[in-house]
C-alpha cells in the first residue's frame, strides 16, 4: 500500500468521532515544580524504599501476576473501608475502570451523564465506546444544580452517571443529600468517583449494600494518595455488578510490580495518611495566602488542589509566566464557560507552595 492509500484507509477506517479527538496531552515537566496533576509531592522515607526495593527484586517477573490480586485487595479493602458484603474490581488506574464501565453499558442510544465542569475522561471515554454524553452544568458556585440534574435524568434516562466526590477540576464536595436524590432518581447505575477521598472526611463507601443504594458503585484510586506511578484504581459494589464488569477486565491488568509495591505501601498506610494530612494543612494555608492576592478568588476545596479565578484575561499569561519560572500548573480557561479565567493549583511541598506564591505575588503586583 502506498502513502496515499494508507491515508485513505485511515480516513475510512477510523471513526469520525475518534478522528476529531485530540490525544490526551501531558506537558513535559522535566526539572519543573510540578503542580498540574494532583500528585502527592512527597516521596517515601529511605528505610521503606529500601525494603520495597528488596521486595521488588524478588518479584516473579517471568510469570503472569496473580490474576485476582488477592493480597493487594485485602489491603485495599482494609484501607478503603470496603464493606465485607461488597465486591471489588481493580483497574490500571481508575481511568481503566471508567472505560470498563462504559464498555459494559455502551450502545449508540445510551447516555452517560456527569456534572460540568467535571473530569474530562468521562466524555472522552463516552466517545471511545460510542455512547452519548450529556453534561449537566453546575451552578456558578460549582454546587450541583439538583433541579437541572433531575430534569436531565428525566429527559435523557442516563444508563451511567458519574459524580466525582470531591469534583475535579472544581475541588468541592457536592451536597450529599443532592447526590442521594440523584441516586434515587437514576434509572441506571451511579458511580461516585472518590479519587480525592484522602483529602476529605466524606464518602459514600458505607452506603454500599444499604437499601436504596443498589445502583451505587464507588470508585477510588491510589494515585492521589501518593502512588500515582503504580496505576491502580478500585471499584467497589455489589457482587452481581462486579461479576458482570469483571468479564471485560483484560487478564492480568494489574502487573506484579504494582501488586507488590501497592500491597507493601498500603501496609504502611499510616505514612500515606500522614502525608495527606500535611497536604490538607497546606491546602488551608495556600487558600488563605492566595485570597490575599489582588483580584484572585479561591474556591473551597476538599481535594489536594485549589481552583482559583484570576483577574480577567490573565489566566493564560500567568500560566505561561509561571512556566518560564519552571512552575507547571493547569490552565482551565477556555475549557468550559464556568471556568473562565480559572487555574488549578495542586498543593505541593511547603517549599514548592512558597515558590508558587512568591511568583504569583510578583506577577500580580499592581505596581509592576
Ligand atoms: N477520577 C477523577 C475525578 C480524577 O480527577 C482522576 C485523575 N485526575 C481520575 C479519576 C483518574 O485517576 P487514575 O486513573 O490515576 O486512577
Amino acid at each position: 500500500m502506498n502513502k496515499t492509500a494508507i491515508n485513505t484507509t485511515i480516513d475510512t477506517l477510523i471513526r469520525p468521532e475518534i478522528k476529531a479527538l485530540n490525544a490526551y496531552n501531558v506537558p513535559s515537566s522535566d526539572g519543573m515544580i510540578k503542580l498540574d496533576a494532583m500528585e502527592n509531592p512527597y516521596g517515601w522515607p529511605k528505610e521503606l524504599k529500601k525494603e520495597l526495593k528488596a521486595r521488588l527484586a524478588d518479584a516473579a517477573i517471568h510469570r503472569y501476576p496473580d490474576p485476582k490480586a488477592t493480597g493487594l485487595k485485602m489491603q485495599l479493602r482494609r484501607v478503603m473501608n470496603v464493606p465485607e458484603t461488597q465486591a471489588m474490581m481493580l483497574g490500571n488506574g481508575s481511568d481503566e475502570l471508567i472505560q470498563v464501565l462504559a464498555m459494559a453499558i455502551a450502545s449508540a442510544d445510551r447516555v452517560m451523564m456527569a456534572p460540568e465542569p467535571g473530569f474530562v475522561m468521562y466524555p472522552m471515554v463516552a466517545k471511545f465506546v460510542g455512547m452519548q454524553y450529556v453534561g449537566v452544568p453546575l451552578n456558578s458556585d460549582f454546587s450541583l444544580d439538583l433541579a437541572a440534574f433531575l430534569t436531565a435524568i428525566e429527559t435523557h434516562q442516563p444508563s451511567l452517571i458519574f459524580l466525582a466526590y470531591p469534583n475535579n477540576p472544581t475541588g468541592n464536595l457536592f451536597d450529599a443529600e443532592a447526590v442521594e436524590k440523584i441516586i434515587e432518581a437514576a434509572p441506571g447505575v451511579v458511580v461516585v468517583d472518590e479519587a480525592y477521598n484522602a483529602f476529605t472526611d466524606q464518602s459514600f463507601m458505607s452506603r454500599l449494600g444499604q437499601p436504596g443504594f443498589e445502583n451505587l458503585l464507588v470508585m477510588r484510586t491510589v494515585s492521589k494518595m501518593g502512588l500515582a506511578g503504580l496505576r491502580l484504581g478500585m471499584l467497589a459494589g455489589s457482587p452481581a455488578w462486579v461479576a458482570e464488569l469483571e468479564k471485560l477486565r483484560l487478564p492480568y491488568n494489574i502487573n506484579c510490580l504494582t501488586q507488590i509495591a501497592a500491597e507493601f505501601m498500603l501496609k504502611h498506610d499510616g505514612k500515606l495518611a500522614e502525608q495527606a494530612d500535611a497536604i490538607r494543612v497546606d491546602r488551608q494555608k495556600m487558600q488563605q495566602d492566595l485570597q490575599m492576592l489582588p483580584g484572585v478568588e479561591v474556591f473551597p476545596s476538599e481535594a489536594n488542589f485549589l481552583l482559583v479565578r484570576v483577574p480577567q484575561g490573565k489566566a493564560s499569561w500567568l500560566h505561561q509566566q509561571l512556566q518560564l519560572r519552571r512552575i507547571l500548573i493547569k490552565k482551565l480557561d477556555g475549557g468550559h464557560p464556568l471556568l473562565t479565567d480559572c487555574l488549578r493549583l495542586t498543593i505541593g511541598t511547603p517549599t514548592e507552595n512558597m515558590a508558587l506564591m512568591a511568583a504569583l505575588v510578583e506577577l500580580l503586583d499592581p505596581e509592576s
